[in-house]
């Protein structure tokens, strides 16, 4: 059987709207309610008479038969589709019933008219009935499916049409769609942002919760990230909370249309699990009509049941099985996780099972477990520095830094511009990850960065450096020496925050007994001072970003399974070698193809809510199925009539009502996961 994705899963299911069904069902439902009250065994059975009157007896088959060949042929039709898939389901076991009761009761009616009783078996009111609740079914089916396909946030429709840019003194309202990269916005309070970019002027509180699922509103002043589609609060108004952003990506770049392109490949994913379904109910289709004519044959000749009695027990066989059911669960469940997962901020980009057997939880520090936005502190020179000041060894430093997006770059960068320090030009830059940066400075060599650094270019240090920048890390901060010449001329110490929730996240993630532990290119002072502050006992420190997947692979060892959580590029391999990969912040770029999972906003809460929808997602899935294939197989024997001796039959009419009954709980159960 060939992989069906859930999309196509769905499209069949969609491929009879709800509004043309419904029509369908207030039709059917007045012609089978006629049927019904003037069908002779159905008087008879409810002990009432409608009083005869010349042919009364023909009036329900005949409302019965135009039924069957009007509102029969949308269920027809549905059962030709899922033939011409080689994918036989439900609609194929109605309409084989529904023929079986129609030439029954056709067999009856004409015998009757020409003076030959006994012939067939009246069952026209059940058979207008079941195509009646059949349809019914089917409408529930289609509304369900569409409400979790529905779930699918569209943050499209969150961009704004218009965007006032400032060009100049002024601004001029102009088209959204035909901003540019570099272009200047200004957002007013109210106002929602109109592609992504970063705040150069103003001070506001955004509202980006439907774009980053991000809770409660959020500070923006200069320098930071604001997102298309996010929202200006009114709260800021008065004139103040208007804010000058710098569009940085527009189009297809935007974290809405990264998002969106996730959610929609979300959709055509096939699962493992879709597949394994889709088999269950192919096999449920087979057993269905295995059993009918076991069924069939037993009633026939190992007892002598009347032939009503026999057309009744083989059609509510073929009507309880219903294997769409089973099909429609899972992809159900997988659109309401993605859906409930993309509006808090998740983007599942690969199966979210993975993440239920996660043993071990490896985390970055940078940026992860801090905010990443360094603060210079203090800078010191060292004895026998060839620099004669602390400013002359930032303003080097700074210089050497302008290239590099390393967040101590950046912090260096701005501590220097606020003391107005004046950089000379820098040439021969060059980047080394994990290490530093090195320049060449009014005609000098100059190298910034961790210990590292002095490794590898086999620097003389100081006892007195060494003692600083010990004393320094052991109180959280992170040390970064200027070399001049290769002559360490001084230490530049810097504080980043650990994050809110941080501690928490992890308390919740070792109380599901995951062990975690911290992978940092830091120094291992800092390394045990952020560990500690978070709660953690294992932790590798001053790692090069190059041996992350060593480390990775190292925990893996007897299978055991690794989730990483990285925030820059740098951490690609890593997150590609972990069994789940988890890249976090928005900042870190949805680009990150080698996560499994992104977590857009930094909020290290998102880190167990990921996996605790995780767990919810398959045990959803798990009940539905298990509730799907119990409920078949329990059925299927009622309506073959195994507890017949104690009395307990199914009829046709009872056995659609059954599976509308389990379609509903089966959607609801899949609902659930909103909470
Ligand atoms: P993390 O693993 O915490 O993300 P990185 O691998 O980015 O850390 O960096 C490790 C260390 O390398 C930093 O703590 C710093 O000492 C040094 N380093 C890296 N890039 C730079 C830079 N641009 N300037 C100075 N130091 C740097
Ligand atoms: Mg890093």
């Amino acid at each position: 059987m060939d992989a069906q994705s859930v999309q196509d899963a769905l499209n069949s299911q969609l491929g009879q709207n709800a509004r043309n069904l419904r029509r369908w069902a207030i039709y059917s439902a007045v012609l089978a309610i006629a049927a019904m009250v003037l069908s002779v065994p159905f008087q008879t059975l409810l002990g009432y008479s409608f009083g005869a009157f010349p042919f009364s007896e023909y009036v329900s088959p005949a409302v019965a038969t135009v039924l069957f060949f009007t509102s029969g042929v949308v269920l027809f039709r549905g059962a030709a589709q899922e033939l011409k898939a080689k994918r036989p389901s439900t609609l194929a076991l109605v309409c084989l019933a529904s023929i079986i009761l129609f030439i029954s009761s056709a067999a009856a009616t004409i015998g009757l008219a020409a003076g030959l009783p006994g012939i067939g078996a009246d069952l026209w009111w059940q058979l207008a009935a079941v195509v009646f609740l059949a349809l019914i079914g089917r409408w529930l089916e289609v509304r369900f499916v569409q409400a979790a396909n529905n779930s699918m946030p569209d943050l499209l429709s969150l961009l704004p049409a218009e965007a006032e840019q400032a060009i100049g003194d002024q601004t001029k309202k102009v088209d959204a769609a035909d901003l540019a990269v570099g272009d200047i916005v200004v957002v007013r309070p109210d106002a929602r942002v109109p592609a992504d970019g970063v705040v150069i002027q103003g001070n506001s509180s955004i509202d980006e919760s439907l774009v980053t699922g991000a809770t409660g509103i959020q500070q923006k002043g200069e320098g930071d990230r604001v997102y298309a589609g996010s929202q200006n609060s009114s709260a800021a108004k008065r004139g103040k909370g208007a804010l000058t952003v710098r569009i940085t990506a527009v189009g297809s770049d935007l974290l809405v249309a990264a998002i969106m392109r996730h959610v929609e490949d979300a959709k055509s994913n096939v699962s493992n699990a879709q597949v394994r379904a889709n088999t269950s109910a192919l096999w449920l289709f087979y057993c269905a009509l295995f059993a009918a004519i076991a069924t069939g044959v037993f009633w026939i000749f190992a007892t002598q049941s009347s032939l009503g009695f026999v057309v009744e027990r083989v059609s509510s066989v073929l009507l309880v099985a219903a294997p769409a059911t089973m099909v429609i669960s899972i992809p159900m469940v997988a659109l309401w996780t993605t859906s409930t997962a993309a509006r808090a901020g998740l983007l599942v980009r690969q199966n979210l099972d993975a993440a239920t057997k996660v043993q071990v939880l490896a985390l970055g520090k940078t940026g992860v477990l801090t905010t990443g936005k360094f603060t210079v502190e203090s800078i010191s020179v060292s004895q026998g520095a060839t620099v004669t000041s602390a400013d002359e060894l930032l303003s080097l430093a700074a210089a050497a830094e302008t290239k590099s997006q390393h967040a101590i770059a950046v912090a260096v960068g701005e501590a220097a511009r606020l003391k107005n320090l004046s950089l000379s030009p820098a040439t021969n830059m060059q980047s080394i990850s994990g290490v530093g940066v090195m320049a060449q400075i009014d005609g000098r060599q100059v190298a910034v960065g961790g210990p590292a650094i002095l490794n590898r270019l086999n620097t003389q240090v100081s006892y007195d450096d060494l003692l600083r920048a010990a004393e320094a890390n052991e109180n959280g901060f992170t040390a970064i020496f200027v070399v001049v010449e290769n002559v360490l001329c001084g230490q530049i110490q810097l504080a980043d925050q650990i994050r809110d929730g941080a501690a928490d996240a992890l308390r919740e993630m070792t109380a599901r007994g995951i062990e975690v532990c911290l992978v940092t290119g830091d120094a291992t002072g800092v390394a045990s001072f952020v560990a500690k502050q978070v709660g953690i006992e294992k932790f590798y420190a001053e790692v090069h970003p190059d041996r992350k997947p060593g480390i990775v692979k190292q925990l893996q060892v007897d299978g055991i399974r690794v989730a990483f959580v990285g925030d820059s590029i740098e951490d690609a391999s890593a997150l590609a070698q972990a069994d789940v990969g988890i890249a976090f912040g928005a900042g870190s770029d949805v680009s990150i193809e080698s996560a499994g999972l992104v977590l857009i906003n930094a909020d290290p809460m998102s880190i167990p809510r990921a996996f605790t929808l995780a767990k919810r997602g398959l045990s959803k899935r798990r009940q539905n199925l298990t509730w799907t294939l119990g409920f078949s197989v329990v059925t299927l024997a009622l309506a073959a009539g195994a507890l017949a001796p104690i009395g307990l039959l199914v009829s046709p009419v009872a056995s659609v009502v059954l599976v509308s009954l389990s379609t509903v709980i089966v959607a609801v159960n899949g609902q659930l996961l909103r909470r």
